[in-house]
């Protein structure tokens, strides 16, 4: 089978491998679609997230949904046959945080893409059965793909427990600001705000449901996220922008005792606020980990039509050409929101 290895920065090489056996309790996965996340470009630009670096090369990419082609020993509830998208945390469902259900934040977890686990460039995988979750007919393969950022969306908005009828700032209209958006309309956000340079993903995000959008590169956005919030700031700030400062930016929109989550990762392995502003404000601030446990609210989400994943898939390449897609997704250019590997 292809396998698609990434070496060091800029550096992927195809290799034929043999074909995965599945281990008990296991499926194997003939890997249909695969979408391009911002992570998958830190490894693919730097060789590295944060303090994670890549020493062996790697197999990238976490969105994946796929067939069943197989099955191990003991697996009874997936079929041969059926479409899945993959949740992409495996997590040892043994320790501490595990046994309290935040199994995102296991100390012991395996991720898709993320050294040494090789990730879903490639056609054929094999992962515990119970982390293939069945997704039905209406959904397409590049959708399905759309259910891990969405899933992040889910949960940074599950992470910030509005009431219902907050004033939401969204900083970043890229896949993840794009989820947040939705799940927090669906979740009963008030006036939702999105803020991002980039004009096609202006327009998406007006398209899916934003009641108003800045342009932070024309206008003092701090003036106007107060102007459009009754001169108190947004609520809650969710930072899906992922730029060194994003942060900091954040904590100047929110309002005085709001709220901000931190969705983006930075360039560098730091993220800044001014003492001062946090302090005198009274800041709440929480740090969204991947997704917890929120892939089949995503899933039911997508298939009642609540939130549109149809439109964040906006490119195709085939697996030969997943460094032009990296390229594309990089440069932000085309109305590019997730680049879709078909990987067969
Ligand atoms: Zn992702
Ligand atoms: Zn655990």
């Amino acid at each position: 089978m292809r396998v698609l290895r990434l070496h060091g920065p800029k550096d992927l090489r195809m290799h034929e491998e043999p074909v995965p056996e599945p281990a008990a309790g296991e499926v194997r996965l003939k890997v249909t679609s695969v979408g391009v996340c911002a992570s998958d470009l830190h490894y693919y630009r730097d060789g590295r997230i944060g303090t994670t670096l890549i020493t062996e090369p790697l197999v990238i990419g976490h969105e994946a949904a796929g067939i069943i082609d197989a099955v191990g020993e003991g697996v009874t509830d997936c079929k041969v046959g059926e479409k899945v998208a993959i949740e992409p945390t495996n997590a040892c469902g043994e320790c501490f945080f595990c046994k309290s259900g935040h199994f995102n934040v296991c100390p012991n977890v395996e991720f898709f893409g993320t050294p040494p686990q090789d990730g879903c460039f490639r056609e054929y995988l094999t992962w515990p059965a119970k982390l293939a979750i069945k997704i039905p007919d209406s959904i397409s393969h590049d959708e399905a793909a759309i259910v891990e950022p969405m899933a992040v969306g889910v949960h940074a908005v599950n992470l910030a427990q509005l009431s219902g009828g907050e004033n939401v700032a969204v900083l970043g209209a890229g896949a993840i600001g794009l989820s947040v958006l939705q799940a927090a309309k669906v979740s009963g956000a008030g006036r939702i705000i999105v803020s991002e340079p980039v004009k096609e993903r202006r327009e998406l995000a007006c398209k899916l449901g934003a009641d108003e959008v800045i342009d932070p590169s024309a206008c003092d956005a701090q003036k106007e996220f107060c102007r459009l919030t009754n001169d108190l700031g947004p609520d809650v700030v969710f930072e899906c922008i992922g730029e060194d400062g994003a942060s900091l930016e954040a904590s100047k929109i929110v309002r005085i005792l709001g709220k901000i989550v931190v969705v983006g990762i930075p360039d560098e392995d730091i993220y800044t606020f001014a003492a001062s502003t946090t302090r005198r404000k009274e800041l709440s601030v929480v740090f969204c980990r991947r997704s917890n446990v929120a892939a089949e609210t995503a899933i039911e989400w997508i298939a009642e039509g609540k939130v549109d994943a149809k439109s964040m898939a906006t490119h195709r390449f085939p697996l030969e050409k997943t460094a032009e897609a990296m390229e594309l997704a990089m440069a932000k250019k085309d109305g590019v929101i997730r680049a879709i590997i078909a990987v067969s």
